[in-house]
């Protein structure tokens, strides 16, 4: 549905990070006021609100992208970059070196907290119920940490805190065993034999989509959030930079199906642009500033219409 282009303008935020405090409130005013009117259009007629979630959100909780430097990984003297690294084909030649470089990258999420965006989430799933699903590109269980339930959090990258067999029994997750140590040491035979499949032994594997790897219903909804996103009445999209398929698919389809798009990212990207081309919302800034702005107008939007 499309909003005014004044609204619009005032929305497409100034490229300079530092505004006037003057300045910053008048758009914080104007921000307010075009989502309500947005998200009251959008809403009215009952349908769903589908917020997908990307690496912005995990960074602001000081979990790094892995897609970047912080993701190298060096084996003797060869450096691996992450596509490399995040593969079927290294985890056949070096499943050691391959869980290694998972449980360090474990030890960095667990040691992260859930943080005012994952909140926040948590708080619009509480108002809105099955009206609600949260879909995330975030590998870091950070959502569920905060609060938010399994059965409405569609992980489509999958969870490091999981594992599945690396044989036959590929389709059943199994929780994390504790672990002696989830840092960057050398596997110990000990860590080994716990990393394997409790129902036949074999080694198990990191329950994560690698890059040679493809998407699939049963393991990351796929479908279900294509088809969610198809018929929402609101998309947020938040922190991400559009760089992947599905995500790319679930905007194309949400805009295909009328929802309305809002984007949260500092940057503007190709989601902050489908947004603002579709007649939608870019708020430009953090997530943390931004999610709990937008989950409660979305919150006081169904609120107004269940009246
Ligand atoms: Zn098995």
């Amino acid at each position: 549905m499309p909003c005014h282009d004044s609204e619009k303008a005032h929305l497409r935020a100034p490229r300079p990070a530092v505004y006037a405090a003057g300045e910053y409130n008048f758009r914080v005013t104007v921000e307010l006021d075009a989502l309500d009117a947005a998200l009251a259009r959008a809403l009215a007629g009952g349908g769903r609100v589908v917020a997908l979630t990307g690496a912005g959100v995990s960074a602001e909780s000081g979990i790094p992208t892995f897609r970047g430097p912080e993701g190298f990984w060096t084996v003797g003297s060869a450096v691996y970059h992450p596509e490399e690294m995040a593969t079927q084909a290294a985890f056949r030649a070096m499943p050691d070196e391959v869980w290694r470089w998972y449980l360090y990258r474990l030890g960095m999420c667990r040691h992260a907290q859930p943080n005012a965006a994952h909140l926040a989430l948590v708080d619009v799933d509480r108002a809105l119920g099955e009206r609600f699903l949260l879909v995330t590109q975030n590998v870091d269980g950070l959502h569920l940490r905060a609060g938010s339930p399994r059965e409405r959090t569609y992980q489509i990258h999958g969870n490091v805190d999981f594992m599945r067999c690396a044989g036959a029994h590929d389709r059943e997750l199994v929780a994390m065993p504790a672990l002696p140590q989830v840092d960057d040491a050398p596997l110990s035979d000990e860590v080994r034999r716990l990393l394997v499949c409790p129902r036949c032994g074999e080694r198990a594997r990191p329950h994560v989509l690698w890059f040679d790897e493809y998407y699939d219903e049963e393991l990351y909804r796929f479908e279900s959030s294509l088809r969610a996103a198809a018929g929402c009445a609101v998309l947020v999209t938040i922190g991400t930079s559009g760089a992947t398929n599905l995500p790319s698919q679930m905007v194309m389809a949400a805009r295909r199906g009328g929802g309305l798009l809002i984007d949260i990212n500092p940057d503007e990207g190709p989601f902050a642009e489908a947004a603002l081309g579709g007649g939608g919302l870019w708020l430009a800034g953090p997530a943390t500033e931004k999610v709990p702005i937008v989950g409660q107008a979305i919150a006081r939007a169904v609120a107004a219409g269940a009246r």
